[in-house]
C-alpha cells in the first residue's frame, strides 16, 4: 500500500529550477533513501513532501501523518526532553497527558535516555539530541518518517548510535524517507535509492542496481566512499 506517492513535482527559486519533475513513491514499511551531492535538491524534496515549502508543480499524495527529523535536531532549547518530546502530542493531538507521558518514557527508554528526561537540550551530546528528536518525531506516531541527514552534524563515534536507532526503526517495519552521505547505510537499510543530482533523479532503484551503476557520474559519487 502507498503511503506517499510524489508525480511530477517541480520547485524554483527566484527563477532557478532546483528540483525537475522528480517522482517518488514509498510503500508501508518501505525504507527509501536518497543519496546524492550537495545542492543537489535533496532537502528541498524533503521539505516539499511535507509542507514546509510549496511546490511549483507537480502532485504529492499521503496516506497518514508523518515526522520529521532534521539535520540540527531543532530541539526547543527552553524545553525539558520530556516537555520537547510530549508537548505536540498534547497540545497539538489533544492526547491525554497521562499517556502521552506514558509511551514518551517507552521511547526515552527505547531510545538509552531514561535517565534524562528532565535535562535540557544544552546537557546534551549531539548524538543524545538526535535520540531525543527521533523519540518527539516518533511520539507523534507517524505513518512516514523522514530524516534530512540525521548524522551529519555528529562526530563518527555519534553517527554510530544513531544509525543504530534507525536501524532499528527499519526492523520494526517503520516507513522512512532518508537522505544521508552515509553510503554504507543507505546500501544496508534501504529498499530503494534514489540518485540526486542538480534536481533530477539521475539514478534509482534496489541498493544493489544503484551501488552496482555503470553510470559514470554515479561511480564517481560513490567512488568518492570508497
Ligand atoms: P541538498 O539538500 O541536496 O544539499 P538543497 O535542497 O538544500 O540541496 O538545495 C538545492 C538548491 O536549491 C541549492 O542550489 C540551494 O542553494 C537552493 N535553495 C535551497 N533552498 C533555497 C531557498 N530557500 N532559497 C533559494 N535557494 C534555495
Ligand atoms: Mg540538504
Amino acid at each position: 500500500m502507498k503511503l506517499l506517492e510524489i508525480k511530477n513535482l517541480g520547485k524554483s527559486f527566484d527563477g532557478v529550477e532546483v528540483l525537475k519533475d522528480i517522482s517518488i513513491s514509498v510503500n508501508r514499511g518501505e525504507v527509501l533513501g536518497i543519496i546524492g551531492p550537495s545542492g543537489s535538491g535533496k532537502s528541498t524534496l524533503l521539505r516539499c513532501a511535507t509542507g514546509l515549502e510549496q511546490a511549483d508543480k507537480g502532485v504529492i499524495s499521503y496516506e497518514g501523518s508523518y515526522g520529521l527529523v532534521f539535520q540540527n535536531f531543532n530541539l526547543f532549547p527552553h524545553y525539558s526532553v520530556m516537555k520537547n518530546i510530549t508537548d505536540a502530542p498534547i497540545k497539538v493531538q489533544k492526547r491525554e497527558k497521562a499517556e502521552v507521558y506514558k509511551e514518551a518514557r517507552e521511547l526515552l527508554k527505547k531510545m538509552g535516555l531514561s535517565d534524562r528526561e528532565k535535562a535540557y537540550p544544552f546537557q546534551l551530546s549531539g548524538g543524545q539530541k538526535q535520540r531525543v528528536s527521533i523519540a518527539r518525531a516518533l511520539a507523534m506516531n507517524p505513518d512516514i518518517l523522514f530524516f534530512d541527514e540525521p548524522t551529519s552534524a555528529l562526530d563518527p563515534e555519534l553517527t554510530g548510535e544513531i544509525l543504530k536507532v534507525i536501524k532499528e526503526l527499519a526492523n520494526e517495519n517503520m516507513t522512512m524517507v532518508i537522505v544521508t552521505h552515509e553510503m554504507s547505510f543507505a546500501q544496508n537499510v534501504a529498499d530503494h535509492i534514489i540518485f540526486m543530482e542538480d534536481g533530477y533523479i539521475l539514478e534509482e532503484g534496489s541498493p544493489e542496481e544503484v551501488f552496482g551503476s555503470s553510470n559514470e557520474r554515479m561511480k564517481m559519487f560513490l567512488g568518492k566512499f570508497c
